[in-house]
């Protein structure tokens, strides 16, 4: 077998877009342009998976221009991979956690595959402007995922990213420079202050431009923000131009300055604390995902329908129902965590998504007690820092000792970036999630 191979790369991309992997490894093509790539053992439920991921390439493309890099592959990588995805063109890194068996996460793909627009042919300069790469991303992903899976499911996303990035911003202090779209790191490393707020802020921001321009007007907008900036580096700036001039040129003077003089660019993009205007997603089975929550909170869940109602959930709608009794931890002892714990089934589920925010409740409420041992078995199972961080905080602040007991004893297999946050929590106790 030759010992070398040579790799030839035709479209410029950016230094932090490279990528290599090596390891026992097979190919497996899913469709005309997509292919996924795992370890033998897992390829098979890999491709299963992932069998749709041609039709979320055509849709992403759809909804803006031509794709530029000839085929798309996806990496699954082993469970110490820190992030749920890394959109590396044409290899794209991600998580086995979004690989659950049940198509349950596949919105990850959809979102690293919008990043072949927005951060990978038009990328954000520097740190300070991430959001335009992951605002503009997590805007294209949800466009898909609605046309794809319908408006609710899009919705109950987006209702359940931007609950947690509310409760981030409350968690670094409405006036920390973090909170802004426009973070200063002055010497800071960009992974200190890495959050969902360049995601969803920079979301809410976008569907807010849409809601002054109309859908069609946005879309369009995109497409030639694409076009006119690809292969480029940009900032804020470029971005408040080009939209002003988009502006300007599909609308009559009077129209485009009312428009423009609504936007209050400094409070969204350069001032800290919350979205100055609240953009709503509630629906139907938010409310329902919410009174059922409730209805244990308040004692009064009908035993027979709650599992029924709950495995009806999907995970996004399974993890805003778990948030809402973390927002109300206060009242959940012990005693009602293990009745939802029995009377909903909760170690069925598989999904991560819906593992972590149950453990927190669980750790939190007492039902889980150290020595932790379901929550040591997950957080020695997987690395994807989003699930990890927030169960050793709630270890951390239940038993501290034994908290960093289980952080030892897993150290090992975490990847640096991970070691690095956990490590993070337990001096500092700052609150960490990506
Ligand atoms: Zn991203």
């Amino acid at each position: 077998m030759s010992r070398y191979s040579t790799f030839e790369m035709n479209i410029p991309v950016q230094s932090y877009l490279l990528a290599i992997a090596s390891g026992n490894l097979v190919e497996r093509r899913i469709g005309n342009r997509t292919f996924v790539i795992s370890e033998p053992e897992e390829i098979e439920k890999v491709a299963n998976e992932f069998s749709e991921l041609e039709d979320f390439l055509s849709e992403a493309e759809r909804l803006t221009i031509p794709y530029e890099w000839g085929v798309y592959k996806l990496l699954i990588l082993p469970p110490s991979f820190p992030f749920g995805g890394m959109e590396n063109p044409l290899l794209t890194f991600a998580s086995p956690a979004i690989v659950p068996g049940d198509k349950s996460s596949v919105d990850v793909a959809i979102h690293e595959i919008a990043h072949s627009w927005f951060g990978n042919l038009v990328t954000n300069n520097n740190w300070t402007n991430f959001w335009l790469n992951e605002g503009f991303t997590t805007f294209l992903e949800r466009k898909t995922v609605r046309n794809i899976f319908g408006e609710d499911f899009m919705k109950v996303t987006a209702k359940l990213e931007n609950q947690t990035v509310y409760f981030e911003i409350l968690d670094y202090g409405l006036e920390n420079g973090f909170t802004s779209l426009h973070p200063v790191f002055n010497g800071t490393h960009p992974d200190e202050a890495l959050s969902d707020i360049p995601y969803e802020k920079g979301f809410q921001f976008l569907i807010y431009l849409e809601s002054l321009i109309g859908e069609d007007y946005m879309l369009e907008f995109l497409r030639s923000y694409l076009k006119n900036f690809a292969y480029t580096s940009i900032d804020v700036t470029n971005f408040i131009s080009f939209f002003s001039e988009y502006v300007h040129q599909k609308f009559t003077t009077t129209d485009a300055e009312e428009i423009l003089s609504k936007i209050d660019f400094d409070a969204w993009i350069y001032a800290p604390g919350l979205p100055p205007i609240t953009v709503d997603f509630e629906t139907k089975e938010y409310n329902d995902a919410i009174e059922l929550a409730q209805s244990f909170l308040d004692a009064k869940a009908n035993v027979t329908s709650a599992l029924q109602i709950f495995k009806s959930f999907s995970v996004n709608l399974k993890g805003l129902f778990i948030s809402h009794l973390i927002d109300n931890q206060e009242i959940v002892d012990d005693c009602m965590a293990q009745y939802i714990y029995d009377t909903l089934q909760l170690g069925d589920e598989i999904n991560g998504e819906v593992v972590f925010r149950w453990l927190i409740v669980a750790i939190r409420s007492g039902q889980l007690r150290a020595p932790f041992e379901s929550a040591d078995e997950f957080v020695g199972s997987i690395g994807r820092m989003k699930y990890v961080i927030p169960v050793y905080q709630a270890m951390l602040d239940s038993n501290a000792a034994i908290a960093k007991a289980i952080f030892n004893k897993h150290e090992d297999f975490y990847h640096p970036i991970a070691i690095k946050a956990i490590q993070d929590i337990f001096s500092e106790d700052v609150l960490i999630s990506a």
